[in-house]
């Protein structure tokens, strides 16, 4: 369902578009400008349901029929002007909205025209939209999506009103990204700073399925750990031992499993995990393991780090970590 709610920052340029809808000044033309996956999208879908909306409050009512049409994609009002080669040509723009431009809207009080990718309008795709933005008709709206405003001809600009989204802030993108992605806490905040604030980015490095592999081995290798046969652990610790990075990778998820642990054992079903999904076997893990059973975990991997330091043969040095970690479970 559309709301301004489920987006992910950009307070003051919701509140003013929101504003705008409530008291019937909003402009017939935008321009929203930032990196991709920032939130133009879904802010500009947002806003045209919002105006389409039958109930005409700040929010779509997720129920009408407009609001219904804006969810499955045809609203017959709300237009999405498509290009098939790279750049957005003349007859793009006139065929997709100036041309239906003037033909009244079919059921709402808008037509609403969203032109994605914007900057890729060549000079005489921008000289035909101009004479459209120039005498708009009074249901006409144009929102210009684009991730740099200075491919846009001087006329063009100064006919829009630019709205910048700016990247979002750490503290909104990780809670944001560790419910979506079902990621644990510095992850999510590695992802949030891989992507420069962009929730659209950080979400597809959340959620790659790299990063997914890894979270279910770590997984994987921790709730079976307590039982580890020998033959499995002599097979884990060659398959770690083969990789740096993932080794890496599942060393720190490691860690966070034994933090939850931990907290499992100290706060019982109050605690909030981060393995949430595997709430169920830290229960048990902790019912099973002493306090210093815990402390005896995390100084295993301590332990190893020093080796590792140390330059000790990796194969072994992984398979004694699981060996003793095995230990602290009795
Ligand atoms: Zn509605």
């Amino acid at each position: 369902m559309l709301s301004f709610r489920d987006i992910i920052g950009h307070k003051s340029i919701i509140e003013h578009l929101q504003q705008g809808v409530q008291t019937g000044q909003i402009g017939h033309a935008y321009i929203f400008e930032g990196d991709d996956g920032i939130g133009k999208r879904l802010t500009a879908r947002t806003l045209a349901a919002v105006m389409q909306c039958r109930e005409g409050g700040a929010e779509p009512c997720g129920r009408c029929i407009s609001c219904l049409q804006m969810e499955s994609g045809n609203q017959p009002d709300v237009i999405y002007v498509t290009h098939e080669k790279s750049v957005i040509g003349v007859d793009d723009i006139r065929t997709q909205l100036c041309t239906p431009m003037e033909i009244k809207p079919y059921a709402g009080p808008y037509k609403i025209f969203i032109v994605d990718e914007a900057e890729r309008m060549n000079e005489q795709a921008q000289n035909a939209l101009l004479k459209t933005l120039e005498e708009p008709p009074e249901y006409g709206m144009i929102l210009l999506l684009t991730n740099n405003r200075n491919a846009f001809l001087p006329t063009i600009l100064s006919r829009a009103v630019l709205l910048s989204f700016l990247p979002v802030a750490e503290q909104e993108l990780v809670p944001f990204l560790m419910e979506r992605a079902q990621i644990p806490d510095y992850r999510a905040r590695l992802a949030a700073a891989l992507a420069g604030g962009s929730p659209g980015q950080a979400l597809s490095i959340a959620s790659s399925e790299d990063f997914r592999k890894r979270k279910d081995n770590a997984v994987s290798i921790m709730q079976a750990l307590p039982d580890m046969s020998d033959e499995r652990m002599a097979l884990t610790a060659k398959s770690l031992a083969g990789s740096k990075e993932e080794l890496d990778g599942i060393l720190e998820l490691m860690l966070v499993w034994i933090r939850d642990l931990l907290l499992v054992k100290a706060a019982g079903r109050k605690a909030t995990p981060m393995f949430s999904q595997e709430e169920a076997t830290l229960q048990a893990q902790a019912e099973r393991i002493s306090y210093e059973g815990i402390k005896g975990l995390q100084r295993e991997l301590r332990l190893f780090e020093e080796k590792r330091r140390a330059n000790v043969t990796a194969e072994p040095a992984v398979w004694l970590m699981l060996l003793h970690m095995k230990d602290c479970f009795r």
